[in-house]
């Protein structure tokens, strides 16, 4: 019998099951009718990859009623051979969660209040500053003459958050601007 890794563990965990359960005296069908009513039941399993770091780990969203419902590592991806870390075993969670923040929030200097502003105020206000602080402190040269080209000043903190792709287009555009400080859930 031709069977996947992921097939062979679904089923020797369901033939193991039965037969535990069986011997116990416990009525298998019914057992089985509620394993149907389990989240999952139903769902359609999607293959996809995780985006936080260069693993690329496979992670199966289940996906019911045109919803993500769960996720969990692929059994038959190579590498991780479906275990996944901290942020991989996230992957639902960190998407799909009441208390995910999901408009820009702006806490003034000086200020203990987090007030709802819009992207257009944001993004203009993170340039402004940003620009202020090269034009201001912005070093071709150390204090030996040596040529650095960087800014002292500045330093970014990457969001646990952030995909490969998004980490590395904001590297190269703080290295342009001279941000030499900078870090990242990832590096770990
Ligand atoms: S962040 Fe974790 S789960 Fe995701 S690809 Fe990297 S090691 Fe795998």
């Amino acid at each position: 019998m031709n069977i996947s890794r992921r097939g062979f563990i679904k089923l020797l965990g369901a033939g193991t099951a039965c037969y535990g359960l069986s011997r116990m005296g416990v009525d298998v069908a019914q057992a089985q009718t509620y394993a149907m009513s389990m989240k999952t039941a139903g769902a359609k399993e999607v293959v996809s990859i995780c985006p936080y770091c260069s693993c690329g780990c496979n992670i199966i969203m289940f996906v019911k009623d045109g919803k993500f419902i769960s996720s969990e590592g692929d059994p038959d991806y190579p590498v991780s051979e479906g275990s996944l870390c901290a942020k991989g075993a996230a992957f639902h969670a960190l998407h799909v969660n009441e208390h995910r923040i999901v408009k820009p929030l702006y806490r003034a200097p000086g200020s203990d209040k987090w007030v709802e502003k819009d992207w257009t105020f944001m993004l203009s206000t993170i340039a402004k500053r940003m620009k202020d602080a090269r034009d201001r402190d912005f070093k071709v040269k150390n204090d030996k003459g040596q040529v650095v080209n960087r800014l002292d000043t500045v330093m970014h903190l990457g969001s646990a958050l952030m995909d490969n792709e998004e980490c590395a287009v904001t590297v190269q555009m703080l290295r342009a601007l001279g941000v030499y400080q900078i870090d990242h859930q990832a590096r770990v």
